[in-house]
């Protein structure tokens, strides 16, 4: 009898590679790619592909430098909350590990808001419509 073949041992998927894959699977049921590391559901703005919000345009994503490098994080102030906040007074999506880190493609997520947070809050939101008109 014929020795049985060897099949190839199966990959072994790393914890970055199956957060990202659960990220993506959980586009296609509306769930926000950072509610995988939050405590409660997420849901993705209804106008996120129509009006291409994403959140690398949005001004609550932030690059928070720690030590040498710098990590892309959501700094807006509403939960739900991340499951291992880094410190008390963090931003309640904020955690010190890479599974809160927040990509520029992902879909903008309902507390989306146009901006540059190079800039100040103020100046990040100012547009036409809101534009000073002196009297
Ligand atoms: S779109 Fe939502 S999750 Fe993304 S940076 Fe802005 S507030 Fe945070």
């Amino acid at each position: 009898m014929p020795e049985p073949s060897r099949f190839p041992a199966p990959r072994k998927e790393s914890a970055d590679r199956r957060r990202t894959r659960r990220q993506q699977e959980g586009i296609a049921y509306g769930a926000h790619p950072l509610t995988v590391a939050l405590t409660g559901p997420l849901g993705i703005h209804p106008d996120a592909e129509s009006s291409g919000r994403k959140c690398g345009n949005c001004r609550f994503r932030e690059l928070i430098g720690h030590h040498t490098r710098s990590y892309p994080k959501c700094t807006v102030d509403r939960g739900p909350f991340s499951r291992t906040r880094a410190y008390p007074d963090a931003p309640p999506r904020y955690s010190a590990g890479s599974g809160t880190d927040v990509r520029q493609w992902w879909p903008a997520c309902p507390d989306h808001e146009f901006g540059d947070n190079a800039l100040s809050p103020d100046a990040a939101r100012s547009g036409p419509a809101d534009a000073y008109t002196a009297e």
